[in-house]
């Protein structure tokens, strides 16, 4: 960007995925790779993220939400697409038609996607979703029977065929947890029942991003990584992004609204949980807040480079912005300079981690939270 740069913005380097990708093809080498590509990419942008993934070898992708889906669909996407979280009276027609593959954990699901299938004159491809621990979304081993019964007979009937069988894990991110072994066992088991029944799947999944990175024996014929994909370490006890041979695809800019001297003693941002140190100091007005998906729960912890430090949030994080300490000396910051909150961490910057950490959550939460007031630049698209 040549011109004015925005208040905030976030830079999405799209080779960065691509190279995490193929990493991550490399973890799970007999397996395909879905890039999961939910909540906007993790608010990365999904359709520029799920281009990239596919350029770099991913096979599928997955959405939570069917209305995900068939926004890749209209933004010409034609790979296999899975999605999973459906309610009663869900777009099911519009996603068959779309020749999306649809979880069906519930005997409730199967019922209106064989509706649909009849509706729309197709065939409809389902994934049966099992519980094995996770206590979630899924069919219960109990009721496993009753499902997989109803969906050999529909597949009879012509309205469904089961592309795969699949489940997720509870505790991937905390390796060696016995709940692992524990669902491990219970998958195996409820595909043994499932394939004895008839299904033939074409894929069979439970492995999350954690789980590639720790669990080779868990990545079966596809693995769906999301986070990864996006290069942000899903634990920081699995190691950090570049020990896990990621990049992180996100860095988050802000252009310096304000420099101002100010005496000692002046109260700060909301509360004045912030008071400026005896004998005065210079304060950088950082435009982007809560609005913007920046964590209220950072304030005075969140760090921010700027004019080549690491700051700290002074105070509360407001709606809109957020205040640094620049100290008592000749700042060496001017109003338009540029505050990265976070990035690679390759030139100084926090990283999304670090923020996890700032403000008592999981970075997960920290990409996917940025919000729709940010404009998203897509770098090498
Ligand atoms: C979000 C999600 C994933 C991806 O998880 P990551 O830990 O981000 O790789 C996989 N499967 C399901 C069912 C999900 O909801």
């Amino acid at each position: 960007m040549n011109e004015t740069p925005p208040r905030v913005h976030a830079e999405i380097d799209l080779d960065a995925v691509r190279g995490n990708v193929r990493a991550l093809r490399d973890r799970a080498p007999r397996s395909e790779l879905m890039a999961v590509v939910k909540a906007d990419g993790y608010g990365h942008g999904a359709v520029a993220c799920a281009r990239a993934a596919l350029e770099a070898g991913a096979s599928w992708l997955g959405t939570a939400t069917p209305q995900e889906a068939l926004a890749l669909r209209a933004a010409g996407i034609t790979a296999r697409t899975l999605c999973w979280l459906w309610t009663p009276g869900g777009p099911w027609r519009e996603a068959v038609e779309a020749d999306l593959d649809v979880a069906v954990s519930g005997m409730w699901a199967l019922d209106e996607v064989r509706a649909a299938a009849r509706a729309a004159g197709r065939t409809a491809r389902i994934q049966l979703k099992a519980d094995t621990g996770l206590g979630r979304n899924g069919c219960q081993p109990a009721d496993w029977a009753e499902l997989v019964g109803a969906a050999v007979a529909a597949e009879a009937e012509g309205t469904v065929k089961v592309t795969g069988l699949w489940s997720h894990f509870a505790c991937a991110d905390e390796p060696g947890h016995p709940s692992i072994q524990l669902q491990l066992t219970a998958f195996r088991d409820m595909l043994a029942y499932a394939e004895k029944e008839g299904i033939e799947p074409e894929v069979r999944h439970i492995a999350n991003s954690p789980a590639v990175l720790t669990l080779p024996e868990s990545h079966f014929d596809l693995v769906r990584t999301g986070l990864a994909i996006y290069g942000v370490s899903p634990a920081p006890e699995l190691g950090t992004a570049q020990e896990l041979g990621l990049r992180p695809a996100m860095t988050l800019k802000a252009s310096v609204a304000l420099v101002k001297e100010v005496p000692g003693g002046h109260g700060v941002s909301y509360g004045h949980h912030y008071v400026t140190p005896a004998g005065g100091t210079h304060l950088a007005l950082v435009p982007a807040g809560y609005a913007d998906g920046i964590p209220r729960h950072a304030s005075g912890r969140g760090p921010v480079l700027v004019g080549g430090a690491v700051r700290t949030v002074a105070g509360r994080v407001a709606m809109d912005q957020f205040v640094v300490d620049l100290g008592p000396g000749e700042p060496g910051v001017r109003s338009g300079d540029e505050a990265v909150l976070f990035g690679p961490g390759e030139h100084g910057e926090p990283t999304a981690e670090d923020w996890a950490q700032a403000s008592g959550t999981i970075a997960y939460e920290i990409v996917t939270r940025i919000g729709a007031r940010v404009p998203r630049v897509h770098l090498h698209g």
